[in-house]
């Protein structure tokens, strides 16, 4: 095979498409003893140049497309399994979505996609996309609605449609969830990114969507998200939890208190003054649990957790925008809303009469990092005593 080197990356002279050498042969024996499967190590290398080339050159990109793989959007609702205990994103090769759309007059093509990821395939690797597509409405005097052509479209996809926040909620897996918010995120900040902020001249968006480049000052943008902190509050015994309901949220769902970090700050810092500006109270000391979850609505956000201590003495005072409530629970009140919540993972049972709904019932979803965060520590995996201010 006639290979050429350029940017660390081996060209097929006559595929143009990049190769990638599974072991480098620089790599020397001593470095190979760090790892008990170098193997494995370097694929995931491998896979991560190949999407970083992908990434950036757009004519490699469209030549993958028709070979790829894609995720769809419609109306922004989610394609996801039907039926299925676990909720998940439903997948499609290029040449079969292309048929069941063309079926319903729907079309796709690379301005509406985005990389979301590489998959193998046959000793090779192929693009993931995710598809974002918008649905003419039917003429007045059609006999059949939006929602039930969407309803039948779900049905002939192998799947339903389904809002992004519900399976960003209900998606088990971790990996479906952080391709789905990235999908979000990348499909709206390409729509929204039209211009440069220096020059205001137009930006050339490329093809992954993973940056814009302004066709006169040159300069190149990538996807914006914040950084946010939520952090779940122990009393320094560690058998209570301060959870708060936010205004508007569902009725008797709980959770950690969360916020935008600032500009300037830590991510501790930000935690500290978000629990002061909600709950109105101090917190002796605060740590970073090791866990994080991008979160795509209503911006892209990337959340930190956290754990605090504070003493049950101080009082409470809400933020009276943001909360309806702050309050105190045991450990075991904790673990009943933990286990309704899992018993009704899709909160079909959620609490109608006003002083039910201020009351703990729920958690949220186990999709949200709140709910991990909050499970660990009702099984006694978060011990706030290795907290330090
Ligand atoms: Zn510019």
């Amino acid at each position: 095979m006639p290979t050429i080197r350029s940017n660390n990356v081996v060209f097929n002279l006559i595929t143009r498409r990049p190769v990638f050498i599974l072991i480098s042969v620089s790599l020397s024996l001593s470095k190979l003893s760090f790892t008990t499967s170098p193997i494995k190590n370097m694929s995931f290398v491998e896979k991560v140049r190949l999407l970083d080339y992908w990434k950036i050159q757009d004519s490699a990109l469209q030549t993958e497309f028709p070979r790829s793989h894609l995720v769809l959007m419609v109306d922004r609702r989610l394609l996801v399994t039907k039926d299925a205990p676990e909720v998940s994103m439903v997948e499609h090769s290029y040449g079969e979505l292309k048929q069941l759309l063309g079926e319903y007059g729907l079309q796709f093509d690379l301005s509406n996609s985005c990389l979301l990821d590489a998959l193998p395939a046959d000793n090779d690797m192929i693009p993931l996309f995710g598809t974002s597509i918008e649905a003419a409405d039917p003429p007045e005097d059609s006999p059949i609605s939006k929602k039930d052509v969407l309803k039948q479209l779900g049905n002939s996809l192998g799947g339903r449609f389904t809002d992004i926040r519900m399976a960003m909620l209900t998606m088990r897996e971790e990996r479906q969830r952080n391709l789905l918010a990235k999908f979000q995120s990348l499909t709206k900040w390409a729509a929204t990114y039209r211009r440069c902020p220096k020059c205001a001249a137009a930006l050339k968006m490329r093809s992954s969507k993973s940056g814009a480049e302004c066709v006169t000052c040159q300069r190149v943008y990538y996807p914006t998200f914040s950084p946010v902190s939520i952090t779940l509050i122990t009393d320094p015994t560690n058998e209570h939890a301060l959870l708060v309901r936010h205004r508007g949220s569902a009725g008797g769902v709980f959770t950690a208190v969360a916020g935008f970090a600032h500009t300037g700050e830590s991510m501790a810092e930000c935690a500290r003054r978000e629990i002061a500006e909600e709950v109105g109270i101090e917190v002796d000391s605060i740590r970073s649990l090791d866990m994080s979850q991008p979160w795509p609505m209503p911006d892209s956000s990337l959340m930190v957790a956290h754990v605090a201590v504070a003493n049950m003495d101080q009082k409470i005072s809400v933020c009276p925008d943001e909360l309806e409530t702050a309050q105190w629970f045991s450990r075991h009140q904790v673990r009943q809303a933990m286990e309704t919540t899992l018993a009704d993972p899709f909160l079909k049972k959620l609490p109608l009469t006003l002083d039910d709904r201020q009351t703990l019932h729920y958690i949220p979803p186990a999709g949200a990092i709140a709910h991990q965060m909050i499970r660990k520590w009702v099984d006694g995996k978060i011990d706030c005593h290795n907290s330090r201010m």
